[in-house]
């Protein structure tokens, strides 16, 4: 199995009681870093704290919404508590409303560029500065396939994760003399519950067949990749989206 150097410093990863987060979370502690889990509700933040020490690593938790900028702010505090902040995973998301943009909920609208993009930003707000304080790092910023296609009733999520993308450039260019890398991951469609609840079992299937290897990922998939660019064996990596995505968009 693959390691990466992650060691001696601690994580902050949000949406980490379920899916992609969970697996980012598991494989970072797995590699030694402290991990503070992130996510809405305390049993799913409390579990993943569980698997984590009963593996033997260090972790703490934050339950809280992303989209209240303090919870940013308490995760880095945690984070510090730890050991020295220096890697943040913005991971936490919502599939958001299914409809073309005349019949799309304003509502939901505006819930969805607040979880999926505005959290970003706030996320990165408490945490860029806290990493540069301590000498530097990296964020990795998980976008979407739709964070450079359309799908088609998606217009929020895909208009939050190109936003995603964007802002994860600009943060990598005003923090980059600090030593922090900024990064954005965009996986294909990931066995996870956001899909599971978003999508019917046709759908799914018909999905399986636009990524070239004929299958959805899992969120391990998605945290290898994550975990690299996280690492210091990424050293040279900032600014740039990364693709996990089976194929999905090289057709
Ligand atoms: P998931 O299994 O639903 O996990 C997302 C986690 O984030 C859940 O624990 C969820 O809590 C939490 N969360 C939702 N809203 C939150 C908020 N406002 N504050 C704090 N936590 C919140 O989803 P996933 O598939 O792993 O998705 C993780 C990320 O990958 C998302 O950004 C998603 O857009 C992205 N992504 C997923 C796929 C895919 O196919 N799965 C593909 C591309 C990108 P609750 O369960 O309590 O709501």
């Amino acid at each position: 199995m693959a390691t990466y150097d992650v060691a001696n410093r601690s994580a902050i990863v949000t949406g980490a009681g379920s899916g992609i987060g969970r697996s980012i979370a598991l494989l970072l502690a797995a590699n030694g870093a402290s991990v503070v889990v992130s996510d809405l509700k305390g049993d799913a933040v409390d579990t993943v704290v569980g698997e984590i020490t009963a593996a033997g690593g260090s972790a703490a938790g934050v339950v809280g919404d992303v989209s209240d900028p303090q919870n940013a702010v308490d995760a880095v505090e945690a984070a510090n508590g730890l050991a020295p902040l220096k890697i943040a995973v913005n991971n936490a998301g919502i599939g958001g409303p299914s409809a073309p943009l005349g019949e799309y909920d304003l509502d939901g609208w505006r819930k969805v560029i607040e979880i999926n993009l505005s959290a970003v930003a706030y996320g990165m707000k408490a945490q860029l500065p806290a990493i540069a304080a301590n000498g530097g790092g990296a964020v990795v910023n998980i976008a979407s396939i739709l964070g450079s296609v359309a799908f088609a009733n998606s217009a929020g999520y895909v208009a939050a994760k190109h936003g995603v993308v964007g802002l994860t450039k600009n943060a990598a260019l005003e923090y980059a003399a600090q030593d922090v890398r900024v990064n954005s991951v965009g996986p294909g469609f990931i066995k996870t519950p956001l899909v599971d609840a978003n999508l019917d079992a046709e759908t799914l299937q018909f999905l399986e067949s636009r990524h070239a290897l004929n299958r959805l990922g899992e969120p391990e998939e998605v945290a290898t990749l994550v975990a690299f660019l996280a690492s210091d064996a990424a050293s040279f990596i900032t600014g740039s989206y990364h693709l996990v995505d089976g194929g999905y968009t090289a057709q």
